[in-house]
């Protein structure tokens, strides 16, 4: 029998002042968060929620989250993390999908949670740092190892959001993976500004840093200067995030000098694909490896990781993470050579049980053991993996594959290009045109045709992007992740001076 409370156990025996988890306003040590989560959990048996019910928190990355979630695993119950931006249809969709019995909604963000849950029926109950001091401790319910510990929902390909359902054991395999990937010791101070209802926040880093039994120092709301701040002050010792995130503090004048890094070993890159000039310069200015991983909800987070056993290519996303297993396949399944490009396959402990409730989205999902992860890439020589980009994202221009990824890699060099995303636009002639949303580092800094001109000179011209429009920013998801399938790809043909919103 197994609970993801165990690591947790294991260091509040073990050093049990240290700092499990630090926010803006409290920290709280691995023997407090034990004792509070017991607490906390008093709160679900006096609801009523029984082991194996489904519980919606909604919290942003504060202490009290975390308590809340090992306070959910306590009582035996599924914690169904949501983002804290959810509008009242999201929560009522996720209330509805997950049967949930209960929703836990911080003090500060909870009025779409409270909206929904009153319309459809489960109690809420608000959140709240300290809230549980008064309470009894619960006695923790021991879990099987194949139980489901959390559901998460994520958009995948198409259609509404789907639930992964995670168990105890992809959990904790997947929180000791990354550990030994990045070779964590309980004298880590690691600093995250990613929300901990992501699978990367939660799981490579929350769960990881519970597991090694060092101290978490959350940053909500990231902001490049608050990052900064943290790593100078706490002396972080490793920072996670998103690719978005490394170039905000590249741009934030804060950092400009590189000076109080000292302490910081490595940058733990994923969610989306890291630009090769935004690692060169980040490690250039603040004196630390930036290493890529990648992975999915459906993984539990991680399935690569570069740098493992101090081997390290530029550009790739790694080789899988320990026991597990990738593949690149063709359309038809079968495994490709050695610098083909086909869908990644993703085997190993955290991969998921499968979609909740959703048996034909799973059965198309999981393969003999293997996940589809509806990503395109090629392994070369040496077992390297490199992400070329989502299936669903690859343009067809007169019968030859772009590679948006690619694209954006080389528009990445330009000097005045802050952040760009490049999308496919119906075109009557080739099917479909290359297009680019850019971000300029200064209004009107070049213009559309220069950009044009500017990439003719660096790639094959069916890749060349040849419609252009300029945007204050790009719309992101709750991780930071450009949300290219919410571009409006029919204003391309609008000729576009102003900076506009995408
Ligand atoms: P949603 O955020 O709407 O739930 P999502 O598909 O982005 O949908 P996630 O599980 O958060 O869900 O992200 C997984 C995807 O992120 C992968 O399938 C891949 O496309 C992308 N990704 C993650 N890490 C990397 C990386 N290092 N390089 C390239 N792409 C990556």
């Amino acid at each position: 029998m197994v609970s993801l409370l165990d690591p947790v156990r294991l260091h509040a025996d073990a050093a049990p002042r240290s700092v499990a988890i630090r926010g803006a306003r409290e920290h709280i040590s691995y023997e407090g968060l034990l004792e509070s989560s017991l607490r906390f959990a008093s709160i679900l048996n006096a609801q009523g929620v029984a082991p194996g019910e489904r519980v919606v928190l909604i919290a942003p990355s504060v202490p009290a989250y975390v308590v809340a979630y090992l306070g959910i695993q306590a009582a035996g119950c599924v914690v169904v993390p949501m983002n804290t931006m959810s509008t009242s249809e999201e929560v009522s969709y996720v209330l509805r999908d997950a049967q949930a019995s209960l929703v836990i909604a911080w003090h500060e963000a909870s009025a779409p949670a409270r909206k929904a849950a009153a319309a459809d029926g489960p109690p809420v109950v608000t959140l709240v740092h300290g809230m549980w001091e008064a309470l009894p401790l619960a006695a923790p319910v021991d879990r099987d190892p194949d139980d489901t510990a959390a559901i998460l929902y994520t958009s995948g390909t198409t259609g509404r959001p789907k639930g992964a359902e995670l168990t105890v054991a992809n959990i904790l395999s997947a929180a000791q993976i990354s550990v030994e990937c990045s070779n964590g010791t309980p004298d880590d101070r690691i600093g995250t500004g990613l929300p901990l209802f992501h699978i990367f926040g939660q799981i490579s880093v929350m769960m990881a840093s519970l597991t090694t039994g060092s101290s978490l120092h959350l940053v909500a709301p990231f902001t490049p200067e608050a990052m900064i701040d943290a790593i100078r002050t706490h002396r972080l010792t490793i920072v996670a995030g998103v690719p978005t995130m490394w170039n905000a503090m590249l741009r934030s004048s804060k950092g400009e000098d590189g000076s109080g890094f000292g302490h910081i070993r490595l940058a733990v890159s994923g969610g989306a694909p890291l630009p090769a000039p935004v690692a060169q310069a980040f490690e250039s200015r603040f004196g630390c490896e930036l290493l890529e991983g990648y992975g999915l909800t459906e993984t539990t987070s991680q399935g690569t990781f570069n740098g493992q056993g101090g081997i390290r290519k530029t550009g790739s996303a790694g080789r899988p993470v320990p026991r597990t297993a990738v593949e690149v396949r063709s359309e038809t399944g079968s495994p490709l050579d050695p610098g083909e490009v086909g869908e990644v396959y993703i085997s190993g402990p955290s991969v998921m049980k499968g979609y909740w409730r959703r048996p034909e989205a799973t059965a198309q999902a999981l393969v003999d053991g293997w996940l589809r992860t509806g990503d395109l890439g090629m392994v070369d020589q040496d077992g390297d993996l490199f992400i070329v980009d989502r299936l669903k994202d690859l343009i067809i221009r007169g019968g030859y594959n772009v590679y948006p990824g690619e694209v954006e890699e080389i528009l990445y060099e330009h000097p005045h290009i802050v952040e760009a995303a490049v999308v496919g636009v119906p075109d009557e002639h080739y099917g479909q045109e290359v297009a680019a949303v850019i971000v300029l580092d200064r209004p009107a800094a070049v213009t559309g045709p220069e950009i044009t001109a500017w990439a003719r000179e660096r790639m094959s011209a069916y890749k060349i992007p040849r419609l252009v429009r300029f945007v204050e920013a790009l719309p992101k998801g709750p991780s930071g992740k450009i949300l290219k399938r919410t571009i409006d790809t029919n204003r391309f043909r609008q000729p576009a001076s102003q900076p506009e919103q995408a």
